[in-house]
């Protein structure tokens, strides 16, 4: 150690304290979070080596990783197509070819007959007999014991100019610290709850996974199914459980608005709507009904499949918020889906006497300051908008309900920001988050603990499933024969286009010309198209015109991707479909099969299709689930796509992975009710180990 090791605790004590990290290293490591040596022991190898044990050549087999050593017999040069060095090494139970590409006459000269050496790699098979091409290797005495490994050899993830070595080091040092003052890393799962999950103590799981021992299972090791590996992935996700849970009771403990309702408003909406509720909306009516008549604030999520009419529970909340003299806001993650909701507002109340305020960053100017002013002045009952209502000078008069649909693209933080939007002194909004990602409970439970769920698990009756075809592109011209009938048949159909690069303008650019193209070669129909890059009008006037029927054919990007709502659209063709994930066809093929009649998706692919894209593809055509569906996605492309958290860099845990460690979940829930029952003084100190700076808002 470069300084007597201090008394603090590893998750105090800098990086620098180890040898070989000086300035330049601790910036790298803090590139890539690692800033303490607890960060350093929580850096857990990628996978392992096995250099432990020496293996006879006679046992080796392609694709071992193997320590091997033996005696030179010959080497020499040869010029094939490629210059290379070839050395023959032989240990009595058989011989293997060490080939280099590159190297100097000096190794030429060391590797001569006679010279024992200790090689680890590869072993591939070569031409005439096992190869190890450029392996690491080092001159020994002959049959000297000495210097195996006594642990399998780490391989860490690592960040550019940090090598093996470096970390190996670091992490010697680390554990080295760990044992003189195993203290520095506290233990924070009690005894019991050890016991009752079999877990291992945290000292020994770190240690055993930064050196295992050689019998230990690299396959087991691997697929993250060690014991050692389980322990740490249950401390994380049990952190993380406790925050949410902190959050949720932080809110609890705020007051909100009563907002009882007479009901008057709500009684004749239902009486002008031309369906009565399914019984899973007036379950889920029913659920937030009850919350927003109490003084404490909801926080609940509804979870509800494409189509199966989330909008109008949300209207019935609006109104009982507006019963009440209260204020309410919606916002969308998009500013086609915000105005897809405007409308409907607009529809239902309307006749109601109410006024719908409209407000997205676009807005500026008078028309902006004039319904700020009636929001400041509670005259504007109702707003709906984007993210644009997060601004500071968006201020309300007493807003009682913040609405936020497709929550999966908003991220806890902004959820909170809304909240503030309440007035001082009168109580946090209610709030109440619409998504349409059904998500498995389990993993429900982990990223919503913070919120209450409800779910309208029943569509509307009379819808019949869409049915779906996958088929090349090289058969487009069947297709667009297709929309013609179709459309020649007093029906509308969709055509999506998909994001080529991660370029807007270029996805725009593509829809265009399909535009131009299905105009051309389909003269007798209207065809319109809508792109992100369009003016907000030009966009809603494009959509007025396909919802009243004066356009066939809608040309879209992926913008249509959630809550456009025209029922007689019944066939949707969906380009390059293959570049999608699972939840977005899902919510495309949503826009249809919303009318009486049969409706038809035909996902137009371009070859060759991966292994990956064609199993997508046959989830798509063989079921409308959506919770298969998302249980698929799941699988296929991991929790953080799903839940739309990539990006926002929520629910990414150091050591878990919520696929891999799924089944911990439930015993994650008891723990944490374990500890805070028994232990609630180990709550604290947990949660700060594990969740980082980002969440830090947390302070129950
Ligand atoms: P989503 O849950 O995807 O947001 P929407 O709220 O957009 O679904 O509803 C989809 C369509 O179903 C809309 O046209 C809506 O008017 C209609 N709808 C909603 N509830 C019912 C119902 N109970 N019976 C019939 N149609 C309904
Ligand atoms: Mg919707």
């Amino acid at each position: 150690m470069k300084q007597e090791s201090t008394r603090e605790g590893l998750d105090t004590t800098p990086v620098t304290v180890l040898k070989g990290v000086g300035p330049r290293n601790a910036e790298r490591l803090a590139g890539i979070g690692v800033q303490t040596v607890q960060d350093v022991l929580f850096h857990l190898p990628l996978r392992y080596q096995d250099r432990t044990r020496i293996t006879p050549m006679g046992a080796l087999r392609a694709g071992d990783q193997a320590v091997v050593e033996g005696v030179v017999e010959t080497a020499e040069i040869r010029i094939g197509r490629r210059r290379s060095l070839l050395v023959w090494l032989a240990d009595g139970s058989g011989g293997i070819v060490l080939r280099f590409f590159h190297f100097s006459a000096a190794q030429k000269a060391n590797l001569s007959r006679g010279v024992w050496l200790r090689c680890f790699g590869e072993i591939r098979s070569g031409p005439s007999s096992l190869e190890l091409v450029h392996p690491e290797y080092k001159p020994v005495a002959e049959g000297d014991p000495s210097e195996v490994e006594e642990s399998l050899t780490p391989i860490y993830p690592s960040t550019e100019g940090m090598h093996q070595l470096a970390w190996r080091n670091m992490t010697e040092q680390a554990l080295s610290l760990l044992q003189e003052r195993p203290e520095a890393l506290p233990e924070w799962l009690p005894d019991d709850l050890l016991r009752r999950f079999r877990l291992p103590e945290l000292g020994n799981a770190v240690r055993y996974l930064h050196r295992p021992p050689p019998d230990a299972s690299q396959q087991v090791l691997l697929e993250g199914r060690h014991p050692a590996q389980r322990r740490l992935a249950f401390e994380e996700l049990l952190a993380h459980q406790l925050s949410l849970r902190a959050l949720r009771l932080q809110q609890q403990r705020a007051t909100a608005p009563v907002l009882a309702g007479s009901g008057r408003l709500r009684r004749q909406l239902l009486q002008q709507l031309s369906f009565p509720l399914t019984g899973a909306q007036q379950r889920v009516v029913g659920e937030i009904e009850c919350d927003l008549a109490r003084d404490r604030p909801m926080m609940r999520l509804v979870q509800g499949d494409v189509g199966s009419g989330k909008t109008v529970v949300s209207a019935m909340a609006v109104l009982q918020a507006l019963e009440s003299e209260h204020q309410a806001a919606l916002m969308a993650p998009t500013e086609l889906l915000a105005e897809q909701h405007l409308q409907s507002f607009r529809a239902w109340f309307e006749p109601l006497g109410l006024e719908v305020g409209w407000l997205t960053s676009r807005h500026k100017g008078r028309a902006r300051q004039q319904l700020l002013a009636a929001l400041a002045e509670g005259r504007m009952p109702l707003v709906v908008g984007t993210h644009a209502l997060f601004q500071e000078d968006v201020a309300f008069h007493n807003l009682g309900l913040v609405i936020i649909d497709e929550q999966h693209r908003f991220g806890v933080h902004q959820r909170m920001a809304l909240r503030e939007k309440g007035a001082e002194g009168r109580g946090v909004p209610h709030q109440l988050i619409m998504t349409a990602t059904p998500i498995p409970r389990t993993l429900a439970m982990t990223a919503y603990a913070d919120l209450d769920v409800s779910v309208i698990d029943e569509l509307p009756p009379g819808r019949i499933p869409v049915s779906t075809v996958v088929i090349p592109d090289l058969r487009r011209d069947e297709v667009m024969e297709r929309v013609r009938v179709a459309c020649s048949q007093e029906r509308q159909a969709y055509w999506v286009c998909t994001l080529i690069e991660e370029s807007e303008v270029l996805q725009c650019q593509a829809a265009e010309d399909t535009a131009t193209m299905l105009a051309e070669a389909l003269p007798d129909l209207q065809v319109g198209l809508v792109h992100g890059r369009l003016k907000a009008v030009e966009k809603e006037q494009m959509m007025q015109r396909f919802k009243q029927g004066e356009l066939q054919l809608l040309v879209a990007t992926t913008v249509i991707e959630v809550g456009v709502d025209v029922p007689n659209a019944s066939l949707m063709i969906i380009e390059n479909p293959e570049r999608l994930g699972l939840a977005q066809l899902h919510q495309l093929r949503g826009r249809v099969g919303r009318g009486g009649t049969e409706s038809h998706c035909v996902l137009m692919y371009h070859q060759p299709l991966s292994g990956n894209a064609r199993e997508r593809l046959a989830v798509m055509r063989e079921t409308s689930d959506g919770f298969i569906i998302a249980q698929k996605d799941l699988e296929l492309r991991g929790p953080g796509e799903v839940l739309g958290t990539r990006q926002t860099g929520e629910m990414q845990f150091r050591i878990a992975d919520l696929m891999r460690d799924q089944s911990l979940l439930p015993e994650v829930q008891q723990a944490a009710d374990m500890l805070l029952q028994r232990y609630p003084e180990r709550v604290q100190p947990l949660m700060r180990r594990w969740i980082g700076a980002k969440e830090r808002y947390i302070n129950a």
